[in-house]
């Protein structure tokens, strides 16, 4: 048997419907942009392995810093204790995101929500002032853990558990030209005076369908909280580390966040780690000698030394000039693919936030699992390319390393999908 094959007898995937798709594809070597099968196949990863590998596949600088860091020390509880690597990340990732202070690591994005939720919960118990509503954009992922489900306003992933979930106010998402709605609901439900933290994804809602919003309202959402004193939680995890075309999606407003999450693309992809990182003032609110306002929160991988170090070798690739024309480069590709495809029969939207391009396709449904979704993803392996639908989105948020011919084989592979389907 080979290993799809011993797969399909006990493993349970995420995210799949195993009967539609009962063998999954297996995958023995990345090399860059590419993912090769066990038959040899070379599939082109056009989404960065759910949008966490940066810098594509294989990448020998950074595996070479991991092996350094694993055979000088793997690994290293975090409490009492600390390295070089977890200081050296903390004071790099400091200096990218003005305004932090403090940075608490975990192992994933839903993890670096959960703790940014129970700092923002307990940030206003701390003060006195107890606090406990939690404001959310509708369509909203924030992780699959309970806190993340229950500010997740996507109800395809959390029906099951409802009941479970603490109330949330969800406010309506900013639909291109009717922002003002959104924004009005935001204001009114801060007013009441109860509101802990708002949570946002900044400007691009990933799993909703790549759901875009401009700069301007997340500026009016933040804005708005500072004014009523509820605090900011900025969910970078799909948006950090350079997607949107700036460093992160906050550096695109003036309005800082209290609280940001960071995760999928902060180690390159090769391990995991979560980072909720806060300003000095909710910082404070935890630290003096009254040991029951500590935050009692710690996962046992911790601040991974091996993480930490994948970590700073992806920011050594990412701060390094030739990322940066990579990226423009990517921002400018996509917006001369969209432009040709403007005005197509089978688009609905077509809309770019740096080096995500996001194509709607006109469907009958845009439920998350659909026979549309299933056709789409079959098209894309058959021409060797993962290119995963989100309902009836397709997308590309491809590594940092890919080049201009990769791309453009891309967008070929895009437009003979809307000829098959056209017919
Ligand atoms: N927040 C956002 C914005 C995400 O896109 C995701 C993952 N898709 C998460 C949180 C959860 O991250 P993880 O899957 O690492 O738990």
């Amino acid at each position: 048997m080979n290993i799809s094959q011993r797969d399909s007898k006990i493993m349970w995937h995420p995210y799949t419907p195993m009967k539609a798709w009962p063998e999954a594809i297996a995958m023995v070597r990345g090399e860059g942009v590419y993912l090769v099968d066990e038959q040899g196949n070379r599939y082109v990863d056009a989404i960065s392995s759910w949008w966490v590998c940066l810098h594509g596949h294989g990448n020998k600088y950074i595996a070479q810093k991991v092996a350094e860091q694993m055979t000088t020390m793997e690994h290293c509880m975090f409490a009492g204790f600390t390295h070089e690597p977890a200081v050296r990340l903390g004071e790099r990732l400091l200096h990218i995101l003005p305004d932090m202070s403090r940075i608490f690591y975990s192992d994933n994005g839903s993890t670096a929500v959960e703790v940014a939720m129970k700092m923002a919960i307990q940030y206003w118990r701390n003060k006195g002032m107890p606090r406990k509503r939690i404001v959310a954009i509708e369509g909203a992922y924030h992780g699959d853990t309970f806190g993340a489900m229950a500010v997740s306003g996507r109800s395809v992933f959390t029906e099951a558990f409802t009941e479970l979930l603490f109330d949330v106010t969800f406010i309506p998402f900013p639909e291109r030209g009717n922002e003002a709605a959104s924004i009005s609901a935001l204001d009114a439900v801060l007013a009441a005076g109860d509101v802990a933290a708002f949570i946002a994804e900044p400007l691009v809602q990933g799993s909703a369908g790549m759901r875009m919003y401009d700069a301007a309202t997340l500026e009016r959402y933040f804005a708005l909280c500072k004014r009523y004193g509820a605090l900011i939680i900025d969910d970078e995890v799909m948006t950090g580390f350079g997607r949107t075309g700036t460093l992160f999606a906050c550096d695109q407003v003036s309005t800082r966040p209290d609280i940001i999450c960071l995760s999928k693309g902060i180690t390159g992809g090769v391990m995991p780690l979560g980072v909720t990182a806060t300003t000095a003032e909710v910082f404070d609110a935890f630290y003096d000698d009254d040991r029951s306002r500590m935050l009692y929160h710690g996962h046992s991988f911790t601040a991974n030394a091996t993480a930490c170090a994948a970590s700073l070798a992806s920011m050594d690739l990412l701060l390094h000039e030739d990322c940066t024309t990579a990226r423009r480069m990517i921002v400018e590709a996509h917006a001369a693919f969209a432009v040709t495809l403007a005005g197509h029969g089978m688009i609905a939207d077509i809309r770019q936030a740096g080096t995500i391009l996001a194509i709607e396709l006109r469907a009958d449904t845009t439920t998350y699992h659909s026979a549309l979704r299933d056709a789409i993803y079959r098209f894309f392996i058959g021409k060797k390319m993962i290119l995963r639908p989100l309902g009836n989105v397709v997308y590309i948020l491809p590594p940092y390393c890919i080049t201009k011919e990769e791309l453009a084989h891309v967008y070929t592979c895009i437009q003979e999908l809307l000829t098959a389907l056209e017919n």
